[in-house]
């Protein structure tokens, strides 16, 4: 089959050929319908060696954390999916066994730091191999092309704003920073579910108007170093109840927790690398909560589903075959998407 890999450190990846996985016992082959494009791939494919070592992850692996398909071919002891069901398999990868996860954290079991697609094959690629059935959501309506982006533009986002619900009351204002593949689904589930007022920050014009299309109330234009001091102004009032920064550079944390009222919460989602540098007494919100996660758990990409199916968020996508991927992933660097980028297999 064809698989779009990363052959080395800080090299492009290249799509070669490789064998069709094969089920274990407990194990599931799901034949790859759509995968989206994560801007974390952009980030992968340029990490240096010494961090790959650094977190156990080894060369060759497939990328795609984005998958939807339907189950192929079922291992020994599968009794719960069979050949033709539509799913989508949950993004982090989990022991389902440690303290993390029986306590409901999946997303930050030991184990995850390694998963299908990022240090372990992936879903782009005709075939891929899930070794767990809990990993995999069946689908009712949805399309499983389509329906992979779900996973983590999707789920992601969804764990950051259900964390913040609590203090979203009514009158509150919540603020996206970055409404690119995932902020644009934060806006979505912030109107579905709280009665907040919506506040996008993006540098991108067409990507503001998109979040005012999903539903944002106010938009506002980039923070850089010279509008990082000025965002709580325009928020208004002590500033907002929550904040979700899906960029993470230092001029977006730093704003982000400036614009952040007291008792707020300020979450970092976007793996943009900035630094968190804060004097405790006037800075952090006071009596509230600055919090960061990687990836959602498996009840989160069931609720989004759920959500999906019951036609309360719409998933727009921009569809690329295989061959076109270098470009489908260049247009997700320069920003001239609409969706999330998917590759249809
Ligand atoms: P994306 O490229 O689709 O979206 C990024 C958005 O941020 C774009 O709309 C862009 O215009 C906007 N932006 C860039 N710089 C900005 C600035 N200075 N001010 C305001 N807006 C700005 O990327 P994505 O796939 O949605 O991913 C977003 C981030 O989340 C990435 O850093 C990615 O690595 C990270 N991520 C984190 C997790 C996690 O579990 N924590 C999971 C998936 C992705
Ligand atoms: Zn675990």
């Amino acid at each position: 089959m064809r698989a779009y890999r990363m052959l080395q450190w800080e090299q492009p990846p290249e799509i070669v050929d490789v064998a069709i996985p094969t089920p274990g016992p407990g194990e599931v082959v799901v034949k790859v319908a759509g995968n989206g494009l994560c801007h974390s791939d952009l980030i992968m494919t340029s990490m240096p060696q010494s961090i790959g070592d650094a977190i156990g992850w080894h060369m060759p692996f497939t990328l795609g954390h984005e998958t939807g398909g339907w189950v192929h071919a079922v291992g020994p002891g599968v009794s719960s999916f069979q050949p033709g069901d539509p799913v989508v398999c949950v993004s982090p990868t989990s022991c389902g066994a440690c303290e993390e996860c029986v306590r409901g954290f999946d997303n930050c079991c030991e184990y995850g730091i390694t998963g299908r697609g990022y240090g372990r094959d992936g879903g782009l690629a005709e075939y891929l191999l899930v070794r767990h059935t809990r990993e995999l959501v069946l689908l009712q309506q949805l399309d499983p092309t389509i329906a992979g982006v779900l996973t983590d533009a999707g789920a992601t986002s969804y764990h950051a704003v259900k964390r913040v619900l609590p203090k979203l009351v009514p009158g509150s204002t919540a603020v996206v920073i970055g409404a690119g593949g995932l902020g644009s689904f934060a806006v979505q589930f912030l109107r579905v579910l709280s009665s907040a007022r919506v506040v996008v920050v993006d540098n991108n014009d067409a990507r503001r108007a998109y979040a005012l299309e999903l539903g944002a109330h106010e938009v506002i234009h980039g923070v850089d170093e010279h509008t990082a001091r000025n965002l709580r102004s325009v928020i208004g009032g002590r500033g907002a109840h929550a904040v979700l920064d899906f960029v993470g550079i230092d001029s977006t944390i730093a704003a982000g927790i400036g614009a952040t009222r007291p008792t707020g919460a300020y979450g970092l989602v976007g793996a943009g690398g900035g630094t968190l540098k804060s004097d405790w007494t006037n800075h952090l919100p006071k009596g509230g909560e600055v919090f960061t996660f990687q990836g959602p758990t498996i009840a989160d990409t069931r609720e989004v589903v759920a959500l999906a199916e019951a036609g309360l968020i719409r998933v727009d996508v921009d569809r690329f075959g295989l061959d076109d991927i270098a470009d489908a992933y260049e247009a997700l660097h320069c920003g001239t998407l609409r969706g999330r980028a998917v590759i249809v297999m």
